[in-house]
C-alpha cells in the first residue's frame, strides 16, 4: 500500500511539474488561439441568424431544408471560406476528399501531391493500390507526387525551383496538412502559406486543395483564408470540427464555384447542394462546431502534457511540447512492444465506452505489421476523442490523439504512467 501511494504521489508531482511549466508557456498560445477561433465560430452563428427553426429536417428530397443551408453558411464563415457543403452523406473523411477530387479533376488533367505519399486510405481513391475502375487514375487523371519535406526544412518555397516543371504541369496541387499516420512533420499554417505562394509563383491558376483532416482550429487561421490561399479543403466531422458531437459527416469548403462542383459530384448535376435529407442531425452538427474550438484546445493541452512528461522521461516526442501544432496528434517513440501495448491497454481502461475491452495487436489491411489500437469513444472511430494506435515495429511508435476534455487526458496519462512502472 505504501509503495503504491508513493508512486501515485510521484506521478502526480511529475504531472504538476509539467503543468506548471506548460501553463506559463505553451498553454497561453493555445488559449489565445481558442479565443480567436471560438469568437469566429460564434460570430458565424450570430451572423447567419441560427434559430431553433433550423433544427428540424425536411424529409424526402430535402428541398428547402433551412437547417442544411444555414449549416453550410456557418461552416463557411467558421472556416474562413467563401462557401461550404456540410453533409451527413459524406461517409468519412476519405469519402469527402474523394468526392472533392472527382468534382474538381477531369480526364487528362494532372494532380500533383506536394507532401509526399498521401494518407493510406487515399491510395485506392487515387489508384495507387487496388483495382477500382472508379479510381482517379483509371478515370484518366494523371498523378504525380513530390515531397516538400525533401527540401531544406525551413525553405519549402524552394519547390518553385526544384519542382518548377511539375508545378507548371499540374492542374491541381494537393497538400496534406496533417502527418496522419506517418512520421513526416505536420504543416503549420505559416508553412502552408509559404508552399501555396511558391506554387502560385510558378502557376498562378493552379487549383490548390488541402486535406485539412485533423487541422481545424489548431491555429488561428484556416487554409482557405485568403491570407493563406488554398482554393478548397475538406475534412471529417468525426475529427476536430465535429466537436465529439456530430455523429458522422464531412465538409468541403472553399471558393463557391469549386464547392458547387463538389456538390454536383456528391449528389448529381441539377441537384447539387439543393437536396439531401439531414436526418434531424442539424442541431448536433451545429452544436459540435460550437464546441470544436474548445475541444481542440483541450486535446492540444492533453497532447502537450504527454509530450512534456514523456520527453522528461527520456522518450523522443514529435512534435516537441513547445512546437506550433497543426494537428491534434502526438507521436511518441516508446521503443518497446510491451510499452506500446501497455499504453493502449491503459488508455482503453480509462475510456468512457468499452473500458472492459483489452486491446490486442492485430493485422489491419494496408499495414505490413500488426497494429494495436485503443479508443473507447462515443462515436465509432472518432479520433477527436482520446485514442491511440501504433504498428508493432521499431521504434514502437504510438500515435496518440484527441481528447474532448483535459481532465480525461490528464487522468489517462496518469494511468499510462502507472502501467509503465510495471513494465
Ligand atoms: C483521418 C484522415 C483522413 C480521412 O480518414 P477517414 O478515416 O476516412 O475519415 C484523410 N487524411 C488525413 C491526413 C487524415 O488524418
Amino acid at each position: 500500500m505504501s509503495t503504491s501511494t508513493q508512486s501515485k504521489t510521484e506521478i502526480e508531482s511529475l504531472l504538476s511539474q509539467s503543468e506548471s511549466i506548460l501553463s506559463k508557456n505553451a498553454w497561453s498560445t493555445l488559449e489565445a488561439t481558442c479565443n480567436t477561433t471560438f469568437e469566429r465560430v460564434l460570430n458565424a452563428f450570430i451572423t447567419h441568424r441560427v434559430g431553433e427553426e433550423h433544427f428540424a429536417s425536411v424529409t424526402g428530397y430535402g428541398h428547402d431544408d433551412l437547417g442544411r443551408d444555414v449549416t453550410d453558411k456557418v461552416f463557411a464563415s467558421a472556416l474562413q471560406a467563401e462557401s461550404a457543403i456540410v453533409r451527413t452523406q459524406f461517409v468519412s473523411g476519405t469519402h469527402t476528399l474523394s468526392v472533392a477530387l472527382r468534382g474538381l479533376l477531369r480526364a487528362g488533367q494532372t494532380m500533383l501531391v506536394v507532401t509526399g505519399h498521401p494518407y493510406d486510405t487515399l491510395e485506392e481513391v487515387i489508384g495507387l493500390r487496388g483495382e477500382s475502375s472508379q479510381s482517379l487514375i483509371q478515370q484518366g487523371i494523371n498523378y504525380k507526387e513530390i515531397s516538400v519535406f525533401s527540401e531544406d526544412e525551413s525553405h519549402f518555397e524552394g519547390i518553385k525551383n526544384t519542382h518548377h516543371r511539375d508545378i507548371q504541369n499540374a492542374d491541381m496541387v494537393y497538400i496534406q496538412r496533417s502527418r496522419g499516420y506517418s512520421l513526416r512533420p505536420t504543416l503549420t499554417i505559416a508553412e502552408l502559406r509559404e508552399i501555396i505562394a511558391a506554387v502560385r509563383a510558378v502557376k498562378p491558376e493552379a487549383l490548390v486543395m488541402v486535406d485539412n483532416c485533423y487541422g481545424e482550429f489548431t491555429e488561428d487561421t484556416e487554409p482557405t483564408d485568403p491570407s493563406v490561399g488554398a482554393d478548397i479543403m475538406a475534412g471529417s466531422l468525426i475529427k476536430n470540427p465535429g466537436g465529439g458531437i456530430a455523429p458522422c459527416g464531412g465538409y468541403i469548403a472553399g471558393k463557391t464555384h469549386l464547392v458547387d462542383a463538389c456538390a454536383d459530384s456528391l449528389t448529381c448535376p441539377g441537384v447539387g447542394r439543393e437536396g439531401g435529407y439531414t436526418f434531424n442531425l442539424t442541431r448536433l452538427i451545429l452544436q459540435g462546431l460550437y464546441l470544436s474550438p474548445s475541444s481542440v484546445k483541450e486535446a492540444l493541452k492533453s497532447m502537450t502534457l504527454a509530450a512534456h512528461v514523456f520527453h522528461n522521461l527520456g522518450y523522443e516526442t514529435i512534435p516537441s511540447w513547445d512546437a506550433v501544432r497543426g494537428d491534434i496528434i502526438q507521436v511518441i517513440h516508446l521503443q518497446s512492444a510491451d510499452k506500446l501495448i501497455g499504453f493502449c491497454k491503459a488508455l482503453q481502461s480509462v475510456s468512457p465506452v468499452s473500458a472492459y475491452v483489452q486491446p490486442v495487436p492485430s493485422v489491419v489491411p494496408g499495414y505490413g505489421d500488426e497494429v494495436v489500437m485503443a479508443g473507447g469513444t462515443f462515436i465509432d472511430g472518432s479520433t477527436s476523442e482520446l485514442s491511440a494506435d501504433g504498428p508493432l515495429r521499431a521504434p514502437y511508435t504510438v500515435f496518440y490523439q484527441g481528447g474532448l476534455t483535459y481532465v480525461h487526458g490528464r487522468l489517462a496519462l496518469k494511468t499510462i504512467l502507472k502501467t509503465f512502472e510495471t513494465l
